[in-house]
């Protein structure tokens, strides 16, 4: 069985009616190029560290061009199709040829899924029944807030209650994930519980919550922090307790990114299995494991388990994942090991990381650990806690491979 994805174009903010308030592609700036495990070994920068991660696409795809590139992904394929995936950088509710993109889709007759709208270019009630009757059976739906003025002042939809509409439609007939980037003040509090209120008896699968950042140590690495000047923040503490109180009040499945899934207990969900812990190859050399501070806590517990002896070593960075060059230079050296683990997708090249971490006169020898070693909300959400265990022992045993060969 294979997935087919169509893929429309398009930038985040521009071809979405406008930038949400709180939207990151808002306020990015041209900065110096990040570097990352894609680069070239002499060249700081590719085209995944500087056009992808800013989503700097041209606008939307015509129509035509969509199909001519379905058709030769198809004959590049064999096998029955078990999934037919819209997604790009623009929101798929704002494609102009948003119909005829979903009939080109239909065409397939395989399940259709929409990876991500924000529901900004439904303007038409009647959009819900169309999709529900063209086979679409799944959609991650940003709904920020079922209160439709807060959806029209934040969002700049226009039709707040017309998107509300089909939303609530498509909730009573196929797998709806929800999403809502949570600003204290505006859409938390009784506001949030309304709007999960809203989405549980409407029949939505899940809520996704996502703190919102501020701050390049929040993961703003794009020149573009404060995104909302004065905006308050939650702490990594606030938000989790958040989920927590919420997933406790209602059957619809709540999580939250950066942390946390409540009814799998990710991340490192692999914590509370202590049986299959010990199934785990043993560490048997010696190197420093970098990290972001939310996941340092839980690593540092599993490479205990694990036979100890690897420092854990945070950055300020909160996520793994969006640590640069600047969190490497904030590093107290002399607390490193010879051999140094850095995360998969950290945005530093290579050669770059081993010259900051050498860079008191001790060589260091810098290695790649595995991309991932947990599922956040958003990976967690569509998995059973059996598939999210399996995922992160996958990638822990990676991570404890690469160690006992490069370690010292
Ligand atoms: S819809 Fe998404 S990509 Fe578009 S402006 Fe809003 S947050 Fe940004």
């Amino acid at each position: 069985m294979v997935q087919l994805t169509i893929d429309i174009g398009g930038r985040p903010g521009i071809d979405c009616r406008g930038f949400c308030e709180y939207c990151y592609f808002k306020r990015v700036r041209g900065i110096r190029a990040l570097g990352c495990r894609h680069c070239p070994p002499f060249q700081v920068g590719c085209d995944y560290c500087t056009k992808s991660v800013q989503e700097r696409y041209p606008g939307f795809k015509e129509l035509c061009t969509v199909a001519d590139e379905t058709l030769a992904s198809l004959q590049l394929m064999s096998g029955d199709i078990s999934k037919v995936t819209i997604s790009g950088g623009g929101d798929p509710s704002c494609y102009p040829w948003f119909r005829d993109l979903i009939e080109l889709s239909a065409s397939m007759e395989a399940p259709l899924h929409i990876g991500y709208t924000s529901g900004k270019g439904f303007d038409d009630p009647s959009i819900g029944r169309y999709l529900i009757d063209h086979g679409l059976q799944e959609i991650s739906f940003t709904v920020f807030s079922a209160n439709p003025a807060l959806r029209k002042k934040y969002m700049h939809d226009p039709t707040p209650k017309i998107s509300l509409r089909i939303l609530e439609e498509l909730c009573g007939e196929i797998d709806v994930y929800a999403a809502a980037v949570v600003l204290p003040g505006v859409n938390d509090g009784e506001e949030l519980v309304a709007t999960a209120q809203w989405l549980e008896e409407r029949g939505a699968r899940g809520l996704i919550l996502m703190r919102f950042a501020n701050s390049p140590e929040q993961g703003l690495i794009l020149g573009n922090a404060p995104v909302l000047r004065g905006q308050r923040i939650h702490t990594v503490e606030e938000f989790r307790d958040l989920v927590t109180s919420l997933h406790d009040r209602f059957d619809l499945k709540i999580s939250g990114t950066p942390l946390w899934d409540p009814e799998i207990g990710s991340p490192f969900a692999v914590l509370e299995e202590r049986e299959l812990l010990e199934r785990l190859p043993r560490l048997q050399k010696k190197a420093s494991v970098i990290t972001g501070s939310v996941a340092a806590p839980f690593l540092r517990q599993v490479l205990e388990l694990c036979g100890g002896g690897c420092p854990v070593i945070p950055v300020r960075k909160e996520i793994a994942c969006l640590i640069t060059r600047d969190d490497l230079e904030s590093i107290d050296l002399s607390t490193l090991e010879d051999t140094v683990i850095l995360p998969g997708r950290a945005f530093v090249h290579d050669r770059e990381a081993e010259k900051i971490l050498s860079s008191d006169g001790h060589p260091r020898e810098v290695v790649r650990g595995p991309d991932t070693l947990t599922a956040d909300a958003e990976t967690s959400m569509g998995m059973d806690r059996t598939q999210v265990l399996d995922m992160e022992l996958q990638h822990i045993a990676d991570l404890i491979r690469t160690i006992n060969r490069y370690g010292g």
